[in-house]
């Protein structure tokens, strides 16, 4: 579904496209990470247009991803794809660091998700 990539609105007012089934003409990765950074995008905006606020800055495709290097070792990718001209992304070395964050990563969102 065609979006401003913006804001994720579609031509039909209030109504909005995110995750897997949006399309802009820039791309940017089919990947969970990316839906939940531009659903909070989606809830700012909604919640500025009820109180009259400022639209928030606008959505930049950016996202994380976890790389498995055994002993215990994870790398971590940061990627940005909308908010320069051309996609950038940065990876980090693995370290036990980064497998502290992955483990945190995943509590912090089964406990959101599910409770407990
Ligand atoms: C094997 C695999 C591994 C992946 N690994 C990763 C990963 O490591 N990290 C990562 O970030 N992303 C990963 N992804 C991608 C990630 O799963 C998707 O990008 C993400 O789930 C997209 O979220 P979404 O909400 O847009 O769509 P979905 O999660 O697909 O949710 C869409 C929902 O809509 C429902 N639905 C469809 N049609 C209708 C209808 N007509 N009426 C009502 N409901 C409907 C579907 O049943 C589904 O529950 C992986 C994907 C796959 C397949």
């Amino acid at each position: 579904m065609p979006v401003d990539q913006s804001n994720l609105r579609t031509r039909f007012p209030d109504v909005y496209a995110l995750g897997d089934v949006s399309s802009g003409p820039r791309t940017v990765a089919k990947a969970g990470i990316f839906a939940e950074a531009a659903a909070l995008v989606v809830a700012d905006d909604i919640a500025a247009k009820i109180a009259g606020e400022e639209p928030p800055a606008p959505y930049e495709g950016w996202g994380i991803c976890y790389a498995e290097f055994g002993d215990g070792l994870v790398s971590k990718v940061e990627v940005n794809f909308l908010g320069g001209p051309s996609p950038v992304a940065a990876r980090n070395d693995p370290s036990l660091a980064f497998a502290a964050e992955k483990a945190e990563f995943g509590a912090t969102r089964r406990a959101r998700w599910f409770g407990g």
